[in-house]
């Protein structure tokens, strides 16, 4: 049995928190291939190390004295090896980043030293062996991420390697500077080397205990969710509904390895797995719902557009010429509608109003702006009947106002329009019908 486990920044924050983590691999002898992010915030003030690294970096980049940023971050990994007892010397290694930094070695490379430091630090307090992600995790000359050179060697690499440290968030480019994954890439890596060692499990702990069905700033003390598919979770997570990096999905779920959220504080929490299919029968009808605000919908009104050949591509055209993707489009049999983001949209109004004139000569155009979108998931949703009527009745009873529905031929979502400023509610109202009436 192998498990990979990704350990988060606030998991690693402090000589408390290395200690949980150390806990918690000793505990299985499965635990063998840790991935680190670099430390995060230890209350709710403070800075991760990933930004300090930014900041200092654009100091050192401008010219500008950088050596007091640069001795706070020091300080946050000295902090930890001390109270830790290590006996391990770092002065070489900052003065290495040091150095690179004064020599303009790129805001990537000065990112990545968060999770590199932090590697080589929590190798040496578990006694395992480091592997530098710049070995074994490579990116093309385009940017986009190398999966079969990096399968390859990451497997190569390890053979034979009975416990290692591999850093989050970075690996090299073909001419062997460093480059970075977006914001929160550890996730990826720990997905990379879970599928390149064909992990069995591969565990992200984080400070939750899995997903929630809710946002717990809108619905007070939401249940976890105990299993998700990935399908679920991508509608779940394109909606805004956070924890895992969306690209960490893809390496694991091509592999068919299952992920399982935990919560480093709480271990003994079950957490969610998330999974390709399962035959266990969710708590709810609904797995989980999510939302977003700022949305706008363009309303497109002509008699017999239904019957008019080509009437909805030369819609899209005028949208798509001006760089703007749609989010839904739902229709009726003399209206169009398109949800677009509002910020993209704002930009380009004019120019998309005067197109679709030209283009499909309209009736009429209507422009609502401040629309919110929810979307309900479940894959218990195909199977129940009446799904739809108990959102809507839930909404009227709430007094919000339904402004689009969109129904996904899958049947593992329900997507609904509000005005912005019924979005908390209506969520609310969702959960108390799905769940706190079905306890
Ligand atoms: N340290 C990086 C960040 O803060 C990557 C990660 O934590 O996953 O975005």
């Amino acid at each position: 049995m192998i498990k990979v486990v990704k350990f988060g920044g606030s998991s690693l924050a402090s000589a408390e928190q290395f200690r949980k983590v150390a806990d918690i691999i000793h505990a299985e002898d499965a635990r063998r291939y840790v991935v680190p992010s670099a430390p995060g915030k230890r209350f709710s003030a403070d800075t991760k190390v990933t930004d300090m690294l930014y900041a200092c970096y654009d100091l050192a980049a401008k010219g500008k004295d950088f050596s007091e940023a640069f001795a706070k971050i020091t300080e946050r990994y000295t902090s930890i090896i001390d109270e830790l007892g290590l006996d391990l010397d770092m002065t070489e290694e900052f003065n290495t980043v040091k150095a690179c930094f004064i020599g303009k070695a790129g805001r990537d490379y000065a990112a990545s030293r968060g999770e590199y430091l932090n590697g080589i630090v929590l190798a040496k307090y578990l006694g395992y062996e480091f592997v530098d992600a710049a070995d074994v995790i490579f990116f093309k000359d385009s940017g986009e991420f190398d999966a079969e050179r990096t399968q390859k060697a990451v497997r190569e690499r390890l053979t034979g390697v009975e416990k290692a440290v591999v850093p989050g968030f970075y690996g090299s480019m073909p001419n062997d500077t460093i480059k970075t994954f977006s914001r929160g890439g550890s996730d990826i890596t720990g997905s990379i080397v879970a599928a390149a060692v064909g992990a069995d499990i591969y565990e992200n702990w984080t400070d939750v205990s899995g997903f929630l069905i809710s946002d717990p700033r809108i619905v007070k003390d939401p249940l976890p969710i105990h299993t998700i598919t990935y399908k679920e979770l991508r509608e779940l997570s394109y909606m805004g509904a956070g924890v895992l990096h969306e690209d960490a999905i893809f390496p694991v779920r091509k592999a068919g390895i299952p992920i399982n959220i935990k919560n480093t504080n709480a271990p003994l929490d079950p957490g969610t797995m998330i999974v390709e299919s399962t035959s266990q029968k969710p708590q709810f009808t609904i797995t989980g719902i999510a939302g977003k605000k700022g949305f706008t919908v363009v309303n497109i009104e002509k008699d017999m557009m239904n019957s008019e050949l080509g009437f909805g591509r030369r819609v899209l055209e005028v949208f798509e010429k001006n760089g703007i993707s749609f989010e839904h489009m739902p229709s009726g049999i003399d209206t169009m509608s398109i949800v677009v983001h509002q910020t993209e949209f704002e930009p380009k109004e004019q120019e998309i109003l005067s197109g679709l004139h030209r283009n499909v000569h309209p009736d009429s155009i209507d422009i609502e702006t401040d629309l919110a979108l929810i979307a309900v998931v479940g894959r218990a949703m195909k199977s129940a009947r009446g799904t739809a009527g108990r959102i809507f009745a839930a909404l009227a009873h709430a007094h919000i106002n339904v402004k689009m529905i969109d129904q996904g031929s899958s049947e593992l979502n329900i997507i609904i329009g509000v005005e912005e400023k019924d979005f908390e509610a209506a969520i609310k109202s969702i959960y108390e019908i799905f769940v706190v009436h079905q306890l």
